[in-house]
């Protein structure tokens, strides 16, 4: 079977540093393998894309030399893929009236945000709500995978995290639905991204099951964290990444990565780079855990 990865960003704002990791570990494992890098805009939530952070994000790549096979893939021309997926799921899911209001009352809370007990598993609370979100049934379910990196992962849906939504109460469907729907059109064989994800992976292991469609294998890398343990994020004014200092930015994302590239002047141009990043890759090296301050010191 060939390696097909995929590189996800949300058009939230600029490429930042965390996001050039990920891009950089999912490239390099998919091109070190002669394998296919996919490149997919996660702008299913139309509300929080920044206006020309897609064309930003697209140029940066380009202009750091990434190399994505085929055609650009749109969550937001998606709709329609997502809705025959929610319609095939059937009894499966039910209509959630529960306010936001509501939840954060009456939810446990949880490292997820809030656990969903199913209050309207079997009736809607609010009948005459004239909007409803939809839910997956999570029928006590748990679930075991093996990551690549961070070994066996395990979580108990129904407890831990509750009846997801696939499609909000504003008609948007949700990050999980579009994510499973989109890695099975687009044939991906094992995703690679960051850490902060990784207790998202149950909820998209069980709707692929539920969906009937192919499991890829998972690779969660250390996410970038600021030497306090804040993620790096666009929300925690990480810098947006420039295209000066190309090589330099590179050179950091593979150290971050942990392949201890040769210095910058062993390097004569990009694609000298890229091709030893490609030839030398390895993805036993990657840490399971890290701080960005070990290789990023002014950032922290
Ligand atoms: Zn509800």
């Amino acid at each position: 079977m060939q390696y097909i990865g995929r590189f996800a960003p949300s058009p939230s704002g600029p490429l930042h540093f965390g996001s050039l990791i990920a891009a950089t570990a999912s490239y390099l494992c998919a091109k070190s393998v002669q394998g296919q890098w996919l490149l997919r805009i996660e702008d299913v939530d139309k509300f929080r894309i920044k206006k020309n952070s897609i064309d930003s994000i697209i140029s940066t790549l380009e202009n750091y030399g990434y190399q994505w096979d085929g055609k650009i893939l749109y969550q937001s021309q998606r709709t329609e893929a997502y809705q025959h997926a929610l319609d095939s799921l059937n009894t499966l899911t039910y209509p959630c009236t529960c306010t936001r209001k509501f939840l954060q009352q009456k939810s446990p809370a949880s490292t997820y945000g809030y656990i969903y007990t199913g209050f309207c598993r079997e009736q809607i609370s609010n009948p005459n709500a004239a909007q409803f979100a939809i839910r997956l049934r999570t029928n006590n379910k748990t679930i075991y995978f093996n990551d690549a990196l961070q070994g066996s992962y395990c979580q108990d849906l129904e407890t831990e995290v509750g009846d997801f939504i696939l499609k909000r109460s504003d008609k948007m469907f949700s990050y999980q639905l579009a994510v499973v729907v989109d890695d099975e059109y687009q044939k991906i064989s094992e995703v690679v991204r960051g850490s902060d994800l990784l207790d998202n992976t149950p909820r998209q292991l069980y709707l692929q099951q539920c969906l009937g469609y192919h499991h890829p294998t998972y690779l969660h890398f250390p996410i970038a964290t600021t030497e306090n343990g804040k993620k790096l994020s666009k929300q925690n004014h990480s810098p947006e990444i420039t295209t000066h200092h190309k090589r330099q930015t590179i050179l950091q994302a593979l150290n971050f990565l942990g392949q201890h590239p040769p210095s910058l002047d062993h390097f004569s141009s990009l694609e000298d780079l890229w091709d030893w990043a490609i030839k030398n890759w390895n993805r036993n090296k990657i840490p399971a855990q890290m701080t960005l301050s070990e290789y990023y010191p002014h950032l922290s």
